[in-house]
């Protein structure tokens, strides 16, 4: 039979595991200190709004090692599967906006001839399966990202792709049967079984703290902030993310729909959310300019900025009580891995 429980946070981790245990018989309330299912940019919102939507489990060995390239595979496993149910319960399937905006085309890693000295550090940290680092000559390079400049260094990463951010959280948003949402509901804090709000609380079977860094203090979590740029690029045909290999910062650019981009994202220790600096956009832009020159013609759309959750290991965490799980630490590989983390999340209490 299924049991009554209480999520707190509807970003990422939320929709995600609030679709994973709706398909699973439950019945789910959704608390969020958003008053609406689709925050305004100017609006404190969730991180997964910002982020680029890269699923990256090679090149993010880097970061993550062979923990995230194991959870990433199989992670890009479960998005086929979420990305058919959400096609699938659409209620018009002609809907070119439902889904996930998923893309399973394998992503491009670049250098310049005077960084190959430091982005060899890099590909042996990704040395693991050679299969998937597959270095390219400037014919092939140039068929995969027209518009490459010539002369990079190109490396193709098999079994990677993107999805789009904004797409996938009003798909999941709009595809959760049996939840119920209330909005605008700071949760103060959790205990088994219950979730604490401004003036009251509420029982459940079990509850899920899933508030990213809104759980700082009850779980162990930093903030690390990211800035995107959006370009809007006419006849730019990227089909796949570019990454950028350098030996100061991570850059990739990620394709959108309508001939538009995302160059992102810096990754400094600051929980400031002010707005994008002007360091951060000369060099997110220069660095995509040094890649793509037909980029000089773009208009810039908007910036972002947000704060990325992480442990101190950078790491997923996973806390399991009777009644109580808490969830977090996503960082800068929430779209990767949220999946799989949660399939062991549930998978461990027995709730799926
Ligand atoms: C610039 C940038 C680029 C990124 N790019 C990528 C990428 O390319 N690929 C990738 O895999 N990941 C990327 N990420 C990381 C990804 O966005 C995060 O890992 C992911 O969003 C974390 O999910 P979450 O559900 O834990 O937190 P969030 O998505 O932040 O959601 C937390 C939710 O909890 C709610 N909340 C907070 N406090 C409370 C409270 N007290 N009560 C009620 N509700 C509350 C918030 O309103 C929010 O809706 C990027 C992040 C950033 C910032």
């Amino acid at each position: 039979m299924g049991l009554n429980i209480g999520l707190a946070g509807a970003g990422l981790l939320g929709r995600l595991t609030a679709l994973a245990l709706t398909r699973a018989g439950h019945e789910v309330s959704l608390f969020d200190i958003s008053a609406s299912l689709q925050p305004k940019p100017t609006e404190h919102r969730a991180a997964a709004w910002t982020s680029a939507g890269m699923l990256s489990p090679i090149a993010e060995m880097e970061t993550g090692g062979e923990e995230v390239r194991r959870l990433g595979d199989r992670s890009l496993q479960l998005w086929q599967d979420i990305d058919r149910y959400l096609r699938s319960h659409t209620k018009n399937p002609l809907d070119l906006d439902a889904g996930l905006g998923l893309q399973l085309e394998d992503s491009l890693m670049v250098c310049h001839g005077s960084d190959l000295g430091s982005a060899q550090r890099v590909l042996r940290l990704l040395d693991g399966d050679e299969s998937r680092v597959i270095k390219l000559n400037s014919g092939q390079a140039a068929a995969l990202a027209p518009g490459l400049k010539t002369g990079l260094h190109c490396w193709r990463l098999t079994g990677e792709g993107h999805l789009y951010p904004a797409r996938a959280m009003q798909s999941l948003g709009a595809a959760i049967p049996q939840t119920s949402w209330h909005l605008g509901q700071k949760v103060n804090g959790l205990m088994p079984h219950r979730l604490l709000l401004d003036g009251s609380e509420k029982s459940f079977d079990w509850v899920i703290d899933v508030r990213g860094i809104g759980a700082a203090g009850e779980a162990p979590v930093r903030g690390v902030r990211g800035e995107v740029i959006v370009l809007a690029a006419p006849g730019f045909k990227l089909q796949r993310a570019v990454r950028l290999l350098h030996p100061r910062w991570r850059v990739y650019i990620v394709p959108r729909p309508d001939e538009q981009l995302v160059i992102g994202a810096t990754e400094i220790e600051s929980e400031d959310r002010s707005p994008i600096s002007v360091q951060s956009t000369m060099e997110l832009l220069s660095a995509a300019f040094s890649i793509f020159p037909s980029l000089a013609e773009a208009r810039i759309l908007a910036t972002d900025v947000n704060l990325r959750p992480a442990t101190p290991d950078n790491l997923p965490w996973i806390s399991i009580e009777e009644g109580l799980i808490r969830i977090n630490g996503m960082f800068r590989h929430g779209w990767l891995l949220a999946p799989a983390v949660i399939e062991k999340a549930l998978g461990d209490a027995n709730l799926c």
